[in-house]
This record gives structure tokens, sequence and C-alpha cells, in this order.
């Protein structure tokens, strides 16, 4: 998640392969020319991974995922590349407290053709969820959920997000090895990470014991656990 951490494969060059060999060569150019933008924008390294995106890609269409939520969007590459691989009727509810880093990447998702399924939300994430639970007609509705925002909340995402998504639907967590620090002591760590790599350490223990899904945690991009909920 940040462009100091290493890469968590320890290798810059097999990391480069990967992206320039199996990513970059077949990433759609709306995505690509966002996520070029988006490098020179604030604090851009908080884009999702191209290569992440690319099995966030298989597993929409896998899934048939037509109701989606995501929350944090920045810039929004993992939102236009969700709202390109769900069908023309599909709908994304979309939550960021950053409208204006939304707005960077709308003209791509109006180029795409696809603004018609995308509901922005611009809003800390935890009222609106609450606020779509007291729905019942909400509730087990959504295919897929993809988390990206402030990682200290995961785990109340979670709580929330497990009754929103229906039982053998995806809850994907991006960051959740946050470029490794999760396996460094902490004094080895910048100070102004380690709020980060003790919320993510959190998260891992609480998804991996949580009976309600299984889980794959990818050592893709910066580490995305793939959730199925299973009750
Ligand atoms: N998925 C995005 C992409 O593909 O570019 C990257 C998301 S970025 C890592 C994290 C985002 O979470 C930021 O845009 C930030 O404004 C948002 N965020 C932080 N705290 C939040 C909160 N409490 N509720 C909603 N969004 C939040």
């Amino acid at each position: 998640m940040d462009s100091d951490a290493p890469v968590i494969l320890q290798s810059e060059k097999l990391a480069k392969y990967i992206v320039e060999t199996a990513v970059y060569p077949r990433e759609p150019q709306l995505l690509k020319e966002l996520r070029e933008l988006t490098q020179n924008y604030p604090r851009g390294f908080m884009g999702t991974s191209p290569e992440s995106g690319q099995l966030l890609s298989i597993l929409l269409k896998l899934l048939n995922a037509k109701k989606t939520i995501e929350i944090g969007v920045f810039t929004g590459y993992s939102l236009l590349l969700t709202a390109l691989n769900i069908p023309l009727d599909g709908k994304i509810t979309a939550i960021d407290i950053d409208r204006k880093a939304y707005e960077v990447g709308l003209p791509f998702i109006k180029k795409a053709g696809v603004e018609h399924k995308i509901d922005f939300i611009e809003s800390p994430a935890l009222p609106i969820l609450d606020k779509l639970l007291q729905d019942p007609s909400n509730l087990g509705t959504y295919d897929f959920a993809f988390i990206d925002a402030d990682k200290w909340s995961y785990v109340k995402y979670h709580e929330r997000l497990i009754n929103l998504v229906k039982v053998g639907g995806l809850l994907v967590y991006d960051d959740t090895l946050l470029g490794g620090y999760v396996v460094w002591p902490e004094e080895d760590v910048e100070a102004s990470h380690r709020p980060y790599r003790k919320a993510l350490i959190e998260v891992n223990d609480a998804l991996a014991t949580d009976p309600r899904v299984e889980i794959a945690l990818a050592s893709v991009g910066d580490g995305l656990t793939i959730c199925r909920r299973i009750a």
C-alpha cells in the first residue's frame, strides 16, 4: 500500500516480471490510463494494484456478480474495473469520504459508458452500512464486496458486510499483507506504519478464525484476502 514498503514477493524483479508479462499487456485501455493518471495524483500509491485487479476481474465474472459494494474508491481503479466486469444492469454501491478523488476517475467511468451502474456515496462507510442493514430487503443480497479503506475499520466492516453479502458471495479485503510488514517485528517498522501493521494483524486473525467464511489469502499485489460466505 505504500511506495516505501517492500514488495511482498521480496523480489522487485519478479514483481516487475509478473506485471510486464501477464498484467500490463492485458489491462483494459481506460484502466491503464486511469492508473497512469493516478500515479501522479497525491498519494497515488493507494490505487488498487493492477495484478490484484486482474484477479478481481476473474472473481467477478466467475460469480456472475450483479450487485456489489465497494468501500474505498479513491480515484476509482477498482470501481471502474468492477463496473467493467458486471452486466449492463449491474449495480455498485461505492462509498468514500473523498468525492474529489472519485471525480478524478469519473471521466474514465463516463468514457467507458458504465456510470449508470454506480451509486457513489460520499460518506464514512460505517453509517452507510448500518443504514443498509436497517432495511431487511438488503440482507443477503450483495454478490460481492470489495474493502479497501481505513484498515482499522476492516473488522467492523466485516461484521456488517457479512449480513449484506449472500451465502456463496465474496468479501474481498485489500492490503492484508501490507508490504510484508505483518511479519516484521514492530520496532523495525517505521512509527507511522505501526498502526496499519497492528490493524492488519488483527484483521488477518479475525478472518482466519471466522467460521462464517472460507478464506484464501492471496499474495498478489499487497495481499488480497478472499472470503466466501458459507453461513
Ligand atoms: N480501491 C481504490 C482504488 O482502486 O484506487 C483505492 C482505495 S484507497 C487505498 C483508500 C480510500 O479509502 C481513500 O480514497 C479514502 O478516502 C477512503 N476512506 C478512508 N477512510 C474511509 C471511511 N471511513 N469511509 C469510507 N472511505 C474511507
